[in-house]
Formats: C-alpha cells, structure tokens, sequence
C-alpha cells in the first residue's frame, strides 16, 4: 500500500509527498488532465497520508484512518445513498437546506456534482451553493487528525457567480485544511481561482505502463490488454471502463464520416451522419471529438508509409489505411484546423448539431 501504487505522473507524486514530509501543505490544490487519469485516486491517496496513524509522507492503507478513508474509493453507493437519505423529491431549496456531502472520515469531506434532476430546470450535475457553503464553513474547523481535507471533483462544474464564495476561502485559508480541486481543464475555472491554487496536471500515462497494469489487475479481468491500453489515450481509469466491442463500434461510425466527407457523398447523407453523432450524450460528445483527433493523428502517421509506426486506432488500420490513400497530409492539416474550430465552438456551448455540419462539410477533397 501507499503512494507506490500509483500509476504514472510519478514527478506529482514525489511533489506532493514532499509537502507532506516537510509538513507544507498549501491550502489549495488543482488537479488537471483528462477523464480517467488518476485525479481522483490521487487525491484520495494524498488524504490518506495527511492523516496516517502510522506514516509521514505515505500512507499505510491499514490504519484505522487510512482505511476510513479508502473508502471513498468507490463513491458510487456512497452518493446513492446520499442522495436517498435526502428524500427523492428534493427542490431546488432542500438540495441547497441538505447539500451533498461524501464523509468517511471525520477530518475528509468528497464533494461532488449533485446529479439531482429538479424538474425545472432540468440542470446537468453541478457544485452547488449549499455544498460549497459547507466547506466554507467546515474548513475553519479544528481537524481530529493532522489535516482536514476538502476533494472537490468536477470542480469546473460550480457556477462563476457561486465561485466568489469559494474565492472567500481560498484567500483566507484556513492553516490546517487543504482544498484539492480536482477538473479536467485548468481554463474551465474562473482564472482567479486557479491563480491561487498550486497546480499539477496529470500527463497520459505511457501505453507499456497501462498494458502492464491491466495484466496485473487480479480483481478485474481485462480481454486485450494490449488493444485496452492503446485505446485508453493513457488513461488507466479509461482502459480499466472500456468496453472493446461498444468503443469499436463508435469509432467506426466516426470514421463513416470521414469516409463519407472524402467520397464527397451528397450532403443528406452526410447530415444523417452528423445527426446522429450530435445525439450522443454530453460526454460521449467530448468523446467524438478526440476520437476524429485520433483518427485524423492516424491518417497523418499512415501518410509518412505504410506499415509503420504506432496508431491510436489499431483496430481499424485496414481502414485508416485506405482512407490514407485518397488523402495528403495539407487535407489532414486543413481537417484538423476544422476540428480546433469545432472544439472552440462547442467549448462557447454554439449548437453542436451546427458545428458539426460545417466540419463535415469543410472535409471535401478539394
Ligand atoms: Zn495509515
């Protein structure tokens, strides 16, 4: 058990041990970087050696402290229950009067988008008021152990105008309780937050790396490992979720829009296509985006020769490759630049629907 059990990002995992060595924790941490990265697990592990019973700048996962809050490990039943004990219809008043709050251990608070469906307006899980109310005031409390520690996930998802609150804490940090922000871009936080959190963003961790971690898992059974890891995009938490046949399948409807745009297909058809990918769920759709990145990042490494190098989709090389014949490289870079303006817009929340009509539509071989 401890910190060696971490995978990948080992220069932020030195960092933070570090601190906790030395006894200099700042009040405020923000971790970045992609879904599945380790953001979380990360953080839990840090709260558990801020308050191991037995060790300084680790942690021995068997204490009474580590184990309680090893448990936050699987929060999924944790914030069912949360969210059962605050009664199924809760309004817009109870869920700011009981907001959510994930604790197993006394001095370590889980914070987490509240996925409550209020009838109207239908609101997407997000940090509400109450919950960073809470904080504001639990933060100033005397911790049992060493450190309180406060883990906001999906910290990018509290409202700009309930941030000021938050900033409240932030510039009076209370001396023994630790914020860590856990989002997946730094830009999605008001930049007066992240000026004054110590920030650490976590790199994809290598492919060999993953590959060896899922053919370690004793708990879990991973088919393909070696197809998982290359697909993850050096995420272990991805590769730990993915499902070969359900990605295959999506990646290749992706790809059926490339094909269709460079065949120069007539325009209803390649609508129909752009339709349905627009249904996708939220985060699915952040998904298609980086799937057309790691196709387009293909069509450019089958365009240097054939039979070289590595591809994000390996899987669908018969097909990378025969859609790399009918195109240059200048239409890959052209194809990219369209997809940069794609993300931006969706980024501002402009139609995706629209958005993805005009990708679409700019991807004619010319
Ligand atoms: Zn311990």
């Amino acid at each position: 058990m401890g910190f060696g059990e971490f995978l990948g990002n080992e220069r932020i995992v030195r960092a933070l041990q570090g601190m906790l060595r030395r006894e200099r924790v700042p009040s405020a941490l923000l971790f970045t970087g992609p879904r599945g990265i380790g953001k979380y697990a990360l953080a839990r592990m840090f709260a558990q050696a801020a308050n191991c019973e037995r060790l300084r700048g680790d942690f021995c996962g068997e204490c009474s402290s580590c184990l309680r809050v090893a448990r936050l490990a699987n929060p999924g039943k944790l914030i069912e229950a949360g969210l059962t004990e605050r009664g199924e219809s809760a309004d817009a008043a109870a869920v700011e009067r009981t907001p959510l709050i994930i604790e197993t251990h006394p001095d370590v608070w889980l914070i987490v988008p509240d996925p409550v469906r209020l009838r109207t307006p239908v609101a997407r899980p997000m940090i509400r008021v109450g919950q960073l109310r809470a904080v504001q005031r639990a933060a100033y409390f005397q911790p049992q152990g060493r450190r309180r520690l406060f883990i906001l996930d999906g910290a990018d998802t509290m409202r700009w105008d309930d941030a000021d609150l938050f900033l409240k804490i932030l510039e009076e940090p209370p001396e023994s309780s630790t914020l860590i922000l856990l989002a997946q871009r730094p830009d999605s936080l008001q930049p007066t937050i992240r000026s004054r959190c110590l920030q650490f963003h976590f790199a994809p961790v290598p492919v060999d790396q993953i590959e060896t971690f899922l053919k370690r898992r004793t708990d879990v059974k991973v088919a393909k490992p070696e197809l998982v890891a290359q697909l993850s995009g050096g995420s272990p938490g991805a590769a730990l979720s993915l499902d070969v046949a359900e990605s295959f399948r999506f990646r290749k409807t992706v790809l059926r829009l490339l094909e269709q745009a460079v065949a120069g297909e007539k325009y209803g058809d390649i609508f129909a296509s752009t339709t349905q990918l627009a249904k996708q769920e939220k985060e699915s759709f952040e998904n298609v985006v980086s799937v057309f990145y790691s196709f387009l990042a293909d069509l450019l490494e089958v365009s240097q020769g054939p039979q070289k190098g590595f591809l994000r989709n390996p899987d669908l090389r018969r097909e990378v490759e025969s859609l790399g014949e009918k195109v240059n490289w200048e239409w890959v870079l052209r194809a990219t630049r369209s997809l940069d303006t794609l993300e931006g817009r969706l980024r501002r929340n402009i139609g995706r629907q629209l958005g993805l009509d005009s990708f679409a539509a700019s991807l004619g071989v010319r």
